[in-house]
């Protein structure tokens, strides 16, 4: 099964890595030809049915793919308007969609001779995605964290460490994401030929956030295929999370030229929009440069990005992905906003009506149901993508649930 989305007239990024005026490659000079040459070889690898089939073999054996396409009946029943249907990245190999991703930029590099596996984490997710790859393909791994990160997220280092990572700690600057980056990238280019940097969203210079869309837009892809098996009509809604980007754009990608699916994006409001603690970027942000690319970022008084804020650590992130910044300006996505406690109650009712506990990343988009859901009508059908599960958040929510 060839699941490459394929369009007729949506083309993006150009050939200088921009969607509109977003995205690009913003880097040092001696940065430029190591990233030139990435795009060469994800071209080389995408175009390539025996890298495509080693991947998707990986994702069906090792994975569990494709992920269902769960009809919640209960969610809809309580609702009592159109038809809720819940795509089940949750029950992906480490619990979210990140791992479809990692195994394809796992095997490029395995493809392309390099020995060792980067990568940077914040919350762990992403490391821990990054070190299961780097074990089962047999790489060296090293994962880049802030050293207030390790202490916060210990469960994962240890993971990490388990699966046969070396985890880094990083104590430059605030000791957390964006140092942790910075350290990554550093080493990266004192290594370029051993090493292959594996980032975790879309986001980053070119070619990144389209190497990133482009394995998750599987996601979507097998949404179209399972509605068309079951409703054999193409959803009203699409649904999901929106942090750097890449659960949301693997969702959308394949709605790209359905003008009549609404692809709805939800962000962390956190406290509120108006409160200062907020991850709201494409409702707030401004135009910016950071991480080597144009996109929409919260920024402070003095024209500097702001720091952000968001119960859940998967999408607390004070830009977004330059793709997204585009679909936003173009108008084919709608960008929301969702709060701490919309989340949180969200998070609570899936559990209790569905038995599947969500990340609470991804309640973010169930929340929404509670706005969308009233103007829909019973022949509506709306696809939420659940891009992980919650294990790992159930300790800390329920002490705000109880
Ligand atoms: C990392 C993560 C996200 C946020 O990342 P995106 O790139 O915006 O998808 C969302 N949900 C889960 C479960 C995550 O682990």
């Amino acid at each position: 099964m060839n699941y490459k989305v394929k369009h007729k007239n949506y083309n993006y990024p150009d050939v200088n890595g921009f969607f509109g005026e977003f995205g690009g490659s913003f880097v040092d000079d001696n940065f430029k030809p190591v990233l030139k040459k990435l795009e060469q070889d994800f071209f080389f690898a995408w175009n390539d049915e025996t890298f495509l089939d080693a991947w998707y073999d990986l994702l069906v054996e090792y994975s569990g793919r494709p992920t269902p396409l769960y009809f919640a009946k209960k969610l809809t029943e309580y609702y009592g308007k159109g038809k809720i249907y819940l795509k089940r990245e949750d029950l992906n190999h480490t619990g979210a969609h990140k791992i479809n991703n990692v195994l394809g930029q796992v095997l490029l590099a395995k493809k392309l001779g390099r020995k060792k596996i980067i990568a940077e984490t914040g919350a762990g997710q992403h490391g821990v995605a990054t070190a299961t790859a780097a074990a089962l393909l047999d790489m060296d791994c090293e994962i880049f964290m802030g050293e207030k990160d390790i202490h916060r997220q210990h469960l994962n280092v240890e993971r990490m460490k388990l699966l046969g990572a070396k985890v880094h700690s990083v104590d430059t600057g605030t000791k957390t994401l964006k140092d942790a980056c910075d350290a990554a990238i550093e080493y990266w280019l004192r290594h370029p030929n051993e090493v292959f940097y594996c980032l975790g969203s879309t986001v980053g210079p070119h070619p990144y956030p389209m190497i990133v869309r482009n394995f998750q837009s599987i996601i979507g892809a097998e949404i179209k295929k399972q509605i068309l098996e079951k409703e054999n009509k193409l959803p009203d809604y699409v649904l999901a999370c929106v942090g750097g980007g890449s659960n949301a754009m693997g969702a959308f990608y394949a709605f790209l030229e359905d003008e009549n699916v609404k692809l709805i994006a939800l962000e962390a409001a956190g406290e509120g929009l108006n409160s200062g603690k907020t991850s709201a970027a494409l409702t707030l942000g401004k135009k910016m440069i950071l991480q080597g690319m144009m996109q929409y970022a919260l920024q402070d008084e003095n024209g500097n990005v702001a720091k952000s804020y968001s119960i859940s650590a998967g999408i607390d992130y004070p830009g977004c992905g330059p793709e997204h910044c585009y679909l936003k300006d173009i108008g084919r996505a709608q960008y929301y906003a969702i709060t701490d406690n919309e989340a949180v109650a969200a998070f609570a009712l899936l559990s209790r009506l569905e038995g599947i506990i969500p990340a609470i990343e991804s309640s973010h988009a169930v929340a929404y149901l509670e706005k969308l859901m009233p103007q829909t009508s019973k022949d509506d059908i709306i696809v939420v993508n659940i891009s992980g599960r919650g294990d790992k958040d159930t300790e800390r929510l329920l002490q705000l649930l109880t």
